[in-house]
This record gives structure tokens, C-alpha cells and sequence, in this order.
């Protein structure tokens, strides 16, 4: 049976393309059978990304079999996992976050501390000597560029830099255009719901007893999301309610401007908002200047936190 190769729920561009990359890393290097899949629908982005490229989009797993073997790209916590993924199941983890899972027996596990998945996928070419296909050097650039919104966020280091010169002498990508289009597709609403806006990127995290719900959306074009808040604002709480979430957030990140405004949906989360990040509040919104990474920037302060 081959191994299923999957992303995180809510899948981004990183997710998506890692998984694709991950398969053509396990099939061809380590000689292992192995299927991209993907947990969700593809966002504006990562659509784009594809077509670009004219690449197919994994999969959708529809079920998790109880046979099934896991390799997990772009994410390690069960909370953003498939639904129906035993730790059991996990034999290999290629990721980028904080390490947040207790296994019963080894596994396979290659983190870094880098800017996206698809650079740890790159490392990982570059490490066994061997030539990377020029689709799937175009495959770790997106995923790279995307994550890194450009290599602009504080999560993008030296060698993600350094990743994307070298992938770019195989892909050979006009990278200012590519950039352009990257994220014009990223902000753009077309299909979107609110309640896909709230939902495309998000993620649950336990920090100490609390669960907190973290929604982002990475636009150029803030102004089309802002006019919605009061709207989005009725989705959140409606959401903390359904998923018992003691902390529900949403960070509305300007990648032109480089900052965050978060969305205050009540009182419980302004008290801890404003203690963590004492940022200006105006209304129902707290602008964090210099803020565009919920990795980074937003999760470890709001551990910190709630873990004391
Ligand atoms: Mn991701
Ligand atoms: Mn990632």
C-alpha cells in the first residue's frame, strides 16, 4: 500500500507544494511508494501556483483509512491534521513549525527552523547531490516565496535567501513577476466566502488549558476585507462557539504595509490581546505594526501567555 503524503487542514501554497515535492522525493530518492494528497480545498494562491505551472493538484483524501501509513508535510500537531490521523499512523514528519506531538514509537522527522517546507524539501535535494527537476525547483520557489511572503517575514533566514538563488538558476522565473502575480492571487476574493475567509488559513493551537483559534489572511488589498468586519467579526464568535475555543483571533496581515490588524471579536480576547501585545485599539481592532507572522509573532507570546 503506498504512503499517503498530506498537508495540514485549510492546505496553503507551502502545504500543497511540499506535498507534491515530498512524493517526488520519496518515489525517486528514498525509492519509497508514496501519493500526494491534500486535506482541503486549494485557496486562490495555490490555484494559480498550479496552473502556472501546469501542475495537477493532489488529490483530496476524503477518509482516513485505519491502514493507512502518514507521511505529514508543513505541520506536526494533531489539531492541524487530517481528521482521523492516529499518532500511530505517523511515520514521517517533514516540517517547519514547533514541534508539538508525542509519538509511541521512532519516527522519521526532519525539522527546521526556515522559512517554509519546500526550503527543508530543497535541503534535503541539495544534501543527496542529485539534480532537481525544473518543475519542482518552480514547485519550492512558490512554496518558498509564498511562506516567506517574499522573503520579507521575520521567519525567512539566510538560507532561504540563498535556496532561492540556486532553485532559480534551474526554474528560471521572472521571480519580480512571479512575486506580482503570487500575491494578487493570494489576496484575490474571487470565490471567497466570509466564511471561507475565515476559515482558508486557520489553525487551532492548545496553549496550556486554552484552545485558541488563529485565522490569517495575507492580502495586498486590506481595504476589501476591512469593509466586511462587522460581518466577520459575527463569523468568529459564532465559530468560538461551535468549536469551544476559549480564544478565537483574526489577523488581517497587509504585505505591502508589513503589519496586523487583529480583529477583537470581545472582551475575553482584548484583556489578553491587549496584555500581550499592548498594540494600539481602535474600536474592535488592534493594529501590530512590523507583525505579519502568526508562527513567529503571534503564537509564542499567546503560548507564553496562557501556559504560565
Ligand atoms: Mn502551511
Ligand atoms: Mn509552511
Amino acid at each position: 500500500m503506498k504512503k499517503i503524503i498530506i498537508g495540514h487542514k485549510n492546505p496553503d501554497t507551502d502545504t500543497i507544494v511540499s506535498s507534491l515535492i515530498a512524493e517526488h522525493y520519496c518515489n525517486n530518492i528514498l525509492k519509497i511508494e508514496a501519493k500526494a494528497y491534500r486535506a482541503g480545498e486549494l485557496n486562490n494562491e495555490t490555484k494559480f501556483v498550479l496552473e502556472n505551472f501546469s501542475t495537477q493538484a493532489p488529490e483530496l483524501l476524503e477518509k482516513v483509512s485505519e491502514k493507512a501509513s502518514f507521511i505529514l508535510v508543513d505541520h506536526n500537531e494533531l489539531s492541524q491534521a487530517m481528521d482521523g490521523v492516529k499518532i500511530g499512523q505517523i511515520e514521517r514528519i517533514i516540517d517547519h513549525h514547533k514541534v508539538n506531538l508525542q509519538t509511541e514509537a521512532p519516527i522519521f522527522l526532519r525539522v527546521d527552523p526556515i522559512g517554509s517546507t519546500a526550503s527543508v524539501l530543497a535541503r534535503m535535494y541539495a544534501e543527496t547531490g542529485k539534480k532537481i527537476p525544473t518543475n519542482i525547483a518552480k514547485l519550492m520557489l512558490a512554496g518558498i516565496l509564498s511562506d516567506t511572503l517574499n522573503l520579507n517575514s521575520p521567519t525567512t533566514t539566510d538560507a532561504d535567501k540563498k535556496l532561492v538563488k540556486e532553485l532559480n538558476k534551474v526554474a528560471k522565473l521572472n521571480l519580480k513577476q512571479f512575486v506580482v502575480d503570487l500575491f494578487s492571487a493570494k489576496s484575490s476574493l474571487k470565490g471567497i466566502s466570509l466564511a471561507v475567509l475565515i476559515t482558508q488559513d486557520y489553525k487551532v493551537f492548545e496553549m496550556g488549558a486554552s484552545k485558541v483559534g488563529i485565522a490569517a489572511w495575507e492580502t495586498t488589498k486590506p481595504e476589501s476585507v476591512l469593509v466586511e468586519k462587522e460581518k466577520i467579526i459575527k463569523l468568529l464568535l459564532e465559530k468560538k462557539q461551535k468549536e469551544k475555543l476559549d480564544y478565537i483571533v483574526f489577523m488581517l496581515v497587509d504585505i505591502v504595509a508589513e503589519n496586523s490588524l487583529l480583529f477583537i471579536v470581545g472582551e475575553k480576547e482584548q484583556a489578553l490581546l491587549q496584555k500581550v501585545f499592548a498594540g494600539k485599539i481602535t474600536g474592535d481592532e488592534m493594529l501590530l505594526p512590523k507583525v505579519v507572522s502568526r508562527k513567529k509573532q503571534i503564537v509564542p507570546p499567546l503560548t507564553e501567555a496562557l501556559t504560565k
